[in-house]
């Protein structure tokens, strides 16, 4: 809106241009704060938005010992089961969470709902119990374009900016989905691993930096990992010295 056109104005004409509906809603949204976006609570306190604070205490942590690939573990197997009879491309990872409700419930909303703005809140929340990699830089696992178009965003992109914005970190978008693949959410393990092979790039301007580079890919879930280890195949491929990974929720 022009900064010098009138407030009633203002209204009218955006009015007449999204429609009185849309700027009705938009008007109630102000007076009256939408609900949790998990439990649809009304959100009451002023710091509160999208998510209500008793459905952020009810997300579960997940506590060392862990794994390097970020799965609990105990104190006298320091690897996972999967770790024991397999070598990741990773150097290791942490995420915050385990997936469940109602963290799913918000990753959810900022994924699919169009609420890019949580990202601030999912990394305040990470970056309250785990960290990237000391001294890396930052890698969001990239969207492939078409998708990015879709959904007006790339979730791991807004969560590298959130991150790098507290940490002082740097972000890299080294990597380019080079290949729309299907949603890893319809596939089971195996089929995950082929659909993603081959599907990620080094971005050409980032080549010279790649190599002997540190890295810290993001993304929201670690869901069996085949997102994070071709990504970090690619990486270090490319010469990368070592990749770790930082996400805010992980399946166990
Ligand atoms: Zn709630
Ligand atoms: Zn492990």
């Amino acid at each position: 809106m022009d900064q010098d056109r009138p407030a009633a104005v203002g209204w009218m004409w955006m009015g007449s241009r999204l429609g009185w509906d849309a700027l009705t809603s938009a008007a109630l949204s102000v007076i009256l704060p939408s609900p949790c976006v998990c439990c649809g609570a009304a959100l009451e306190s002023p710091h509160e938005r999208y998510v209500c604070d008793s459905c952020w205490v009810r997300a579960v942590r997940l506590k060392p010992p862990l794994c390097r690939c970020g799965h609990p573990t105990s104190e006298t197997t320091p690897l996972c089961a999967a770790c024991i009879t397999n070598t990741y491309p990773y150097d290791g990872g942490r995420s915050a969470f385990h997936y469940v409700s109602p963290l799913r419930e918000v990753i959810h909303a900022f994924k699919y709902g169009g609420r890019p703005a949580l990202a601030r809140q999912l990394a305040d929340r990470v970056l309250a119990h785990v960290g990237p990699e000391s001294g890396s830089t930052l890698v969001p696992v990239p969207s492939h374009a078409s998708r990015i178009r879709e959904r007006g965003f790339n979730p791991a992109d807004e969560l590298s900016r959130a991150i790098a914005a507290s940490t002082g970190l740097t972000i890299h978008r080294a990597l380019r989905k080079k290949r729309k693949t299907r949603a890893q959410a319809e596939l089971g393990a195996r089929a995950r691993a082929t659909n993603l092979q081959g599907a990620f790039e080094v971005e050409r301007r980032y080549r010279g930096a790649v190599q002997g580079g540190n890295f810290t890919l993001v993304d929201d879930v670690y869901t069996t990992g085949a997102t994070i280890r071709e990504c970090a195949s690619v990486l270090k491929d490319a010469g990368a010295s070592s990749v770790h990974f930082l996400t805010v929720a992980r399946n166990i």
